[in-house]
């Protein structure tokens, strides 16, 4: 299967169905039959600690199995885990990433159901709240996560979430299924190289594809048929919003109430997804770029975008 046969998990449909009021889905359609393209016509979110809390401990789960992988599976020294994969998150986004560009080889399925196969999923709790906002946002919503497609659809499931997309972008989608277990001969020390780099000598570069780099966003952006500069990216981590900013994206930092450069805001929670999307809406009114219209429909939690 090539990789863009696995693009959406789920429709890739450019206006999802809405459950908000017939005139503000009027208003949307009808810039459409004026030939008019919305501004901002798709809002891609990561999914962990941005859909749900930092503090729900899935987290920390992960990053301990991460950890218990690399000790497991291959036999690196416990001592050296815990500096090793902080070294390889930092450089390579994942520290998946960062080992198989150091040399080892492991079966991707493996590593993510060792990884993710393992959590403790009943931590995460159904948000009514969130769906209730999601769905009532009349405009294409896709998930872009470094994750495999099973936590994919377990989180989403767990929190109630499953409906409320139109496309996943995940591991899969970007990276092909590899092979067997192996390590290279000569494995690169990274952890030699962070303390003395020998001259000349660069950090090897990873197979794998995922978030931050930007080569790999803008790959997935294209196989998604998202056009950067219509749409708005929603994660939690800086150097991920950062990188969106640099392949033309408008970002919204998540979990967080300090600005960050390459942030053009910051929620706290994304249940406040409102303040964001009316925030950027008036910064666009101003330049007549953009509209977006709020409807107060049902629950007055509800935003609804009109384009
Ligand atoms: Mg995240």
């Amino acid at each position: 299967m090539s990789r863009k046969d696995t693009v959406a998990v789920g429709h890739m449909s450019g206006v999802p169905p809405s459950s908000s009021s017939s005139s503000s889905k009027m208003s949307y359609e009808d810039l459409y039959h004026k030939n008019q393209k919305p501004k901002v016509d798709c809002l891609i979110f990561d999914l962990d600690d941005t859909l749900y809390p930092l503090n729900s401990g899935i987290a920390a789960e992960c990053l301990q199995n991460i950890r218990d992988y690399m000790v497991e599976k291959l036999w690196i020294e416990k001592s050296e885990v815990e500096e090793l994969s902080n070294l390889l998150y930092k450089n390579y986004g994942t520290t998946m990433a960062g080992l198989r560009a150091i040399g080892y080889s492991f079966n991707y399925d493996d590593y993510h159901s060792f990884v993710h196969g393992r959590l403790h999923y009943e931590k995460l709790k159904p948000d009514p709240v969130l769906r209730h906002l999601l769905l009532n946002l009349p405009i294409r919503k896709v998930i872009f996560t470094n994750a495999d497609r099973i936590h994919v659809a377990k989180a989403l499931r767990k929190l109630g979430l499953e409906d409320c997309f139109q496309g996943i972008i995940c591991f899969e989608t970007l990276n092909e299924p590899n092979g067997e277990f192996f390590n290279e001969r000569n494995l690169f020390d990274v952890l030699q190289h962070s303390v003395s780099p020998a001259p000349g000598v660069e950090l090897p570069k990873t197979p794998v594809f995922c978030k931050p780099s930007e080569f790999a966003m803008e790959y997935a952006l294209r196989l998604a048929n998202i056009e950067p500069g219509r749409a708005i990216f929603f994660d939690d981590s800086v150097r991920n919003i950062q990188a969106a900013k640099g392949v033309g994206l408008r970002t919204v930092l998540v979990g967080s109430s300090h600005r960050i450069k390459g942030a053009d805001f910051v929620l706290e929670s994304i249940h406040n997804i409102r303040e964001a999307l009316s925030e950027l809406r008036e910064e666009t009114d101003k330049s007549e770029d953009i509209v977006l219209r709020q409807s107060n429909i049902a629950a007055k939690t509800v935003t609804s975008v009109t384009a």
